[in-house]
């Protein structure tokens, strides 16, 4: 019989907590290291609506990258949103384990997944932190040829199968060594450019963003926070499969779409 804890043990090897930033709030949330598993369920964002899907087809746990409790909580009121759902697994018996920074940090993890989704070479892909560090946020690499920066847009794009890009265009050179970091990775603008990065490749990008990055001559791809993340899931399923095969039966979560739509005239 496997347990959560025998999950958890996976994840720790996959994701050590220990690489977690000290805002972070990774491992098990929901439930006990004791609950028996079956089936588990892994995803980028624990959404109300996979707590039915995951009774319907009998799923004991699910292994997500985004905490399902993050800041601190103080009250479980079952009329707004947290609560709602913290109430609805309880009621449930699914147990929630959260890899967050850790797994954008571990090798393997989701910054190596987009590495080498957008095209990176692997043989060149470091870390983007301090070179002390041999497991941090964000990656540097470089791509197999130099190549016009709007054409490696549209391959991010196309390799992250996201809708849209935004592209802040750095001047007028190629591009060939790329920096990165999933999810949330503006403030390593000044370190890729830093590095001599041609182009940065992240998600929520803001304004003041974008105007740091023309002035440092960088070029910036904003392919979304979710769709830089999203790679990974079934990367993690994956190794879970090899893991417990024939004990566990792991499904990815294929159904979730961005937050974000774009909206244009047919
Ligand atoms: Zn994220």
């Amino acid at each position: 019989m496997v347990k959560c804890r025998d999950v958890m043990e996976v994840m720790e090897r996959m994701a050590p907590k220990r690489l977690a930033e000290a805002w972070d709030n990774p491992g098990l949330l929901v439930g006990s290291p004791e609950d028996e598993v079956r089936r588990i369920f892994v995803c980028l964002d624990v959404r109300e609506q996979m707590v039915e899907r995951a009774q319907r087809e009998g799923f004991q746990m699910i292994v997500a990258h985004h905490p399902v409790i993050f800041r601190g909580l103080k009250k479980l009121r079952t009329d707004l949103p947290d609560g709602r759902l913290l109430g609805a697994l309880l009621r449930a018996n699914i147990a929630v384990f959260a890899a967050h920074t850790n797994l954008d940090c571990a090798e393997g993890g989701v910054n190596d997944v987009l590495a080498a989704r957008i095209g990176l070479v692997p043989e060149t892909v470091a870390p983007l932190g301090a070179e002390t560090l041999s497991e941090s946020l964000g990656r540097v690499g470089k791509l197999s040829r130099s190549m016009d920066a709007r054409e490696f847009a549209l391959q991010v794009k196309k390799r992250l199968g996201a809708a849209t890009v935004r592209f802040v265009s750095g001047g007028n050179h190629p591009v060939e060594k790329i920096g990165l970091c999933s999810g949330s990775g503006a403030e390593f603008i000044e370190r890729a450019a830093f590095l001599g990065c041609d182009a940065f490749v992240t998600g929520d990008v803001r304004y003041h963003d974008a105007q740091r990055a023309a002035a440092l001559g960088i070029h910036v791809i904003d392919a979304g926070h979710f769709a830089t993340e999203q790679p990974v899931v079934e990367i993690v399923a994956m190794r879970l499969t090899e893991e417990f095969s024939g004990k566990v039966e792991i499904v990815a979560d294929d159904t979730a779409r961005d937050f974000f739509e774009t909206v244009s005239e047919a």
